[in-house]
């Protein structure tokens, strides 16, 4: 999967973490970006939060995984950079499986507005878990409203269909705030 950024709305950064809590998705190959190497973490995400310059007042974090996953120094770090560099709108992402935890993010960062993405790709329950195997369970998405305002949604995955996608559309932009839509491109995709 590529990702496409739109520079001139807000800074971006990309970060390494710890391996992903489900590294199962079907379409995923981001989780091979992990690494258990602390020492190498540490020293690459201290460059890159070194490069933050708060240009934008906004920063959106990735890191192929959730936020909790990223070194506790790195999140140190990361909260000291954005308070001297005065951001005041932190997007980042988590599996849903660190829902109960998203408040307790929001706090530690202290800011206007802290924004954790849930990656949801499908409303459609059968496709998410039984052949994306994203690992959320059945949710509704009123369920996933209560948790977050931000979501990503994936487009282009095999048997999803028009009406779905549509589907899928219509309920991102009547309950979230923030709707990343990723097109799938099938040569990222790993072999199962
Ligand atoms: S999509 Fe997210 S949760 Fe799923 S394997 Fe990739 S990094 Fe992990």
């Amino acid at each position: 999967m590529k990702r496409y950024f739109n520079e001139r709305t807000r800074e971006f950064i990309l970060l390494i973490s710890y391996p992903c809590i489900n590294k199962k998705c079907a379409f995923c190959a981001l989780h091979l970006d992990n690494s258990c190497n602390t020492r190498l973490m540490l020293k690459t995400n201290r460059e890159v939060v070194s490069k933050i310059t708060g240009k934008y007042g906004i920063l959106e974090v990735y890191n192929s995984g959730s936020i909790f996953e990223l070194p506790v120094a790195t999140l140190f770090e990361l909260q000291d950079k954005i308070r001297k560099a005065s951001i005041n709108k932190v997007i980042a992402e988590a599996h849903w499986f660190y829902r109960r935890r998203f408040e307790e993010m929001k706090k530690f960062f202290g800011i206007e507005e802290t924004v954790i993405k849930v990656g949801v790709e499908t409303f459609n329950n059968n496709l998410r878990e039984k052949y994306m195997k994203k690992g959320m369970g059945r949710v509704s998405p009123e369920e996933i409203r209560s948790f977050t305002n931000g979501i990503n949604l994936l487009v282009g995955f095999r048997g999803q269909t028009k009406e779905m996608i549509e589907n899928d559309m219509e309920i991102a932009c009547r309950l979230f705030d923030y709707i990343d839509v990723n097109i799938l491109d099938e040569k990222y995709v790993p072999n199962p």
